[in-house]
């Protein structure tokens, strides 16, 4: 079984990663992107005892674990050919005025790597999140070595990718120190990696209370660094009343399956819905909980999931004015019942909810709270009650855009993610994609988990100033040799100078 690192092999791994950072740094995008696909390449050849160890060791399906290792695959070769690409690079290029009063010099600014980064996977996503996940593909194209706190709910899994980055390595020469596999249960690994010295700074994604705890360590230690944590989400639905009237049967079957897909497990989980006491939201909820009735309730990743979901669920139904609406009536026929989530729906008053701060939290798995408000206003007051999100949904009709204006205004604030007539389940891997939000949705909502945009995390300003062209490096040079787009002058251009 996997044992906790020591604190001397922790030791001797940050060592080589920050030798491996000042060889890794000086590669070309070109050979960073090389890195990449060779990733990629290898963890495609893991073939289907990769596939067959993480549905052992998740309880996810098989067609949902091909899906996921087919995206890490392209975020691993879209994020190789946005590093070539170099936009992310932020070049900017002023050239001297010598006759300026005072002269001005000339002056030439890129994105440059921070060094080693640490990186803890989710255990939902054990290939997209995790080993060779968003995070590790985002530091290795900005030109950071990672070293990977392996997940302990997946390690046979997070191994085996491990070892597919590390021949990766080796086959196209990247420094010894480039990739580190770190297993630990204790939390003392995490912050035995975390308050090292060269370490510079950490991609994580889970749960709030795990993501808090690695920002603090972070913050407190003597020279403070970045930590990227992306944590859980209710992600809001709201109900607008034009569009509930006209379609609540087909938004009920829309937000069931959001709700159940995966049994929950998503941090884009619808766990709250708003809408306005009437008619029409009383049928909503009933075709919705009927729905609900109707879902199989699914085996969870693991027991420390499944007893968490149970207990955050039974918080939730005890609060005061917390009524069940309905729980799936289909009985768990795989015989695991302690490790089943049960399909959920509670519903709440509208004052209640803004009373009482521990409806507002992420009951992570299939359950979701409808919040009944008694008007527009209330409805108002909610959406201005909230804490940051990843989502935040409004299902509206035009009339209903154009007559909740103040609320629009409201959910914007608080999401990364705006949606419309849709729901949040379902990220696209692309470069418009923002993943992440104000906190406590992330710990940075400037930046975001999901697209090539997510290297910028990576990464920080470096201006030189009078440097020879022959001595600047290939992206700032007057020739772009790289033939990156750049702001010359402010003129974006591909051109020399
Ligand atoms: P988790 O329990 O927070 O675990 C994530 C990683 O952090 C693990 O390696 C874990 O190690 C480590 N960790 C957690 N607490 C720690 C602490 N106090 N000190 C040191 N290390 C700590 O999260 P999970 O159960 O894997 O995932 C479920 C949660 O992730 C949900 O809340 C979900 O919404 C969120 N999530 C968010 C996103 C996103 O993109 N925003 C995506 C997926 C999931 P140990 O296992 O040893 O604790």
């Amino acid at each position: 079984m996997y044992k906790d690192s020591s604190p001397g092999e922790i030791n001797s791994v940050m060592e080589a990663a920050w030798e491996a950072f000042h060889i890794y740094r000086g590669f070309s995008l070109k050979q960073r992107a090389g890195f990449m696909r060779a990733i990629a390449g290898e963890i495609g050849a893991c073939g289907d005892a990769l596939i067959q160890t993480a549905m052992q060791e998740t309880n996810l399906p098989e067609a949902r674990l091909r899906g996921e290792r087919a995206r890490t695959i392209f975020q691993l070769e879209s994020y190789a050919a946005a590093c070539e690409k170099g936009d992310w690079l932020e070049a900017r290029i002023d050239t001297a005025l010598p006759d300026k009063n005072p002269p001005r010099p000339d002056i030439r600014k890129m994105l440059v790597p921070l060094g080693p980064v640490v990186v803890f996977g989710a255990s939902n996503f054990p290939f997209a999140y995790s080993t060779a996940g968003g995070d590790t593909a985002s530091a290795f194209a900005a030109g950071c070595p990672v070293i990977v706190k392996a997940h302990p709910a997946h390690p046979r899994t997070s191994g085996i990718v491990a070892a597919a980055i590390t021949r990766a390595a080796e086959k196209t020469g990247m420094p010894k120190g480039i990739f580190a596999h770190i297993t630990g249960i204790s939390f003392e690994v995490g912050k035995a990696l975390i308050t090292h010295v060269h370490c510079k700074a950490v991609g994580f994604t889970g749960s709030f209370a795990g993501g808090k705890q690695l920002s603090d360590w972070a913050s407190q230690r003597p020279e403070p660094i970045p930590v990227f944590a992306e944590m859980g989400s209710v992600n809001p639905v709201f109900l607008l009343p034009e569009k509930l009237k006209q379609s609540a049967p087909e938004i009920a079957v829309q937000v069931a399956a959001s709700i159940t897909l995966g049994v929950g497990q998503f941090c884009t989980n619808p766990g709250l819905i708003i809408g306005i006491e009437s008619d029409a939201l009383q049928s909503f909820v009933h075709d919705l909980g009927k729905a609900i009735q109707q879902t199989l309730p699914g085996i969870m990743l693991h027991q420390g999931i499944a007893d968490a979901f149970a207990n955050k669920r039974e918080e939730a139904l005890m609060q005061e004015n917390v009524h069940l609406v309905a729980e799936s009536l289909l009985a768990d026929d795989a015989g695991e019942s302690q490790r089943t989530g049960l399909p959920t729906i509670a519903t709440v008053d509208g004052k209640t909810f803004q009373r009482n701060p521990l409806l507002h939290k992420e009951v992570f798995g299939p359950y979701s709270l409808v919040v009944r408000c008694a008007d527009q206003l209330e409805m108002l007051q909610v959406a201005r009650q909230l804490e940051g999100q990843l989502t935040a949904t409004l299902m509206a009709s035009l009339a209903d855009l154009k007559n909740n204006v103040e609320l629009a205004e409201a959910v914007k604030n608080i999401c990364g993610r705006f949606i419309l007539n849709g729901v949040p389940t379902g990220v696209e891997v692309c470069l418009s994609m923002q993943h992440g939000g104000p906190f406590p949705a992330s710990t940075d909502s400037r930046f975001g988990a999901v697209g090539a945009d997510a290297i910028r995390r990576f990464v920080r300003p470096l201006a030189f100033q009078n440097w020879p062209d022959e001595l600047l490096p290939e992206e700032l040079k007057n020739a772009n040799p790289l033939h990156i787009r750049r702001t010359v002058n402010n003129e974006v251009t591909e051109g020399a100078i």
